[in-house]
C-alpha cells in the first residue's frame, strides 16, 4: 500500500520510519523495512503486523537500522496471503541478499510459483511479491542489479511499484508499471516513494517514474537531471512541512 526507499542517508532506519508514518493515513495491515549493513551480504529485516509505532519501538534496539545508509520500507494492504509476519514486506530471495517491497498485484502468480519452486527456490510466504525477489535472484549472479530487475519484470503481468535492495552491494533499484512512484534527491539523500507525502519534508523537487523506467538510486546520478522535474504544489509542501 505504501513504499519508501532511501540511500546516502546516515541513519536510514529512522528516515524510513518517519516516511512510513506519513503514509499511515492510507491504511495498512502490516509494515516492515530492510536495510543493508556494510560487511554483511544479507539484508537485515524488521517486520510487524502491528502499527508503525511497533517498528519505532524496536528500531531503538535494532543496530542495523540505526547504522545503515540504504534501505526499503513498506506498509502492506494484503491482496495475496493472510495478514502475518511471513507475508509482510520486505521479502527476500533464498540467500537473503535481495530485499523487495511491492505495491500492487501480480496476476500470473500460479505460473511463476510453479516455475520457481520447480527450479529449486524455497518460498516462505503466500504473497505474489516474494516471487519478484526470487526472479531477481535468478539473474543476479550473471548481471547487475538493474539488469536483473529489468529481466525480472519482463516475467510479470499485473501492476507493480517495486523498490529492490541488494545488500551485497548496497545498490537500490526502483521500477513501476501501473502503480505510482516518485524519485527525488536532496541534501538528505536520494529517495523513492509511492506517495510524495512520505518524502515531501526532505525534497524540493521530484520526478515521476514512468511505467517501464528502471532506475538505480544513487547520489548524483544523471537520471535525476533527465525527465520532468516537478515542484510540489506550495500548499502541499507547506502543509507537510508544518510551515
Ligand atoms: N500484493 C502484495 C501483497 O499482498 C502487495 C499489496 C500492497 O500493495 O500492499 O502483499
Amino acid at each position: 500500500c505504501g513504499i519508501v526507499a532511501c540511500t546516502g542517508t546516515p541513519g536510514a532506519g529512522r528516515l524510513l520510519l518517519d516516511a512510513l508514518s506519513r503514509l499511515e493515513y492510507r491504511g495498512y495491515d502490516s509494515a516492515g523495512m530492510a536495510v543493508s549493513v556494510t560487511g554483511d551480504p544479507r539484508s537485515a529485516v524488521l517486520r510487524t503486523t502491528f502499527r508503525v509505532d511497533d517498528l519505532q519501538r524496536r528500531l531503538d534496539r535494532w543496530s542495523p537500522g540505526l547504522s545503515a545508509t540504504a534501505g526499503v520500507a513498506h506498509t502492506r494492504w494484503a491482496t495475496h496471503g493472510e495478514v502475518s509476519v511471513d507475508n509482510a514486506h520486505p521479502h527476500t530471495d533464498c540467500s537473503g541478499r535481495v530485499a523487495v517491497v511491492h505495491n500492487g498485484v501480480i496476476d500470473n502468480v500460479l505460473e511463476l510459483r510453479a516455475e520457481l519452486t520447480g527450479a529449486g527456490h524455497t518460498l516462505t510466504s503466500q504473497t505474489d511479491s516474494e516471487l519478484v525477489a526470487h526472479l531477481i535472484e535468478r539473474c543476479l549472479t550473471q548481471t547487475s542489479l538493474r539488469a536483473a530487475v529489468e529481466a525480472a519484470v519482463q516475467c510479470l503481468r499485473g501492476a507493480w511499484a517495486l523498490a529492490v535492495l541488494d545488500s551485497a552491494s548496497g545498490e537500490l533499484v526502483v521500477t513501476c508499471h501501473g502503480s505510482p512512484l516518485v524519485v527525488a534527491e536532496s541534501e538528505q539523500g536520494v529517495f523513492a516513494a509511492s506517495d510524495l507525502a512520505a518524502i515531501a519534508p526532505w525534497v524540493d523537487r521530484y520526478r515521476i517514474v514512468e511505467d517501464g523506467d528502471v532506475l538505480q538510486l544513487a547520489p548524483g546520478l544523471p537520471w535525476w537531471r533527465e525527465g520532468v522535474l516537478v515542484e510540489p504544489p506550495s500548499s502541499v509542501a507547506s502543509t507537510l512541512r508544518g510551515t
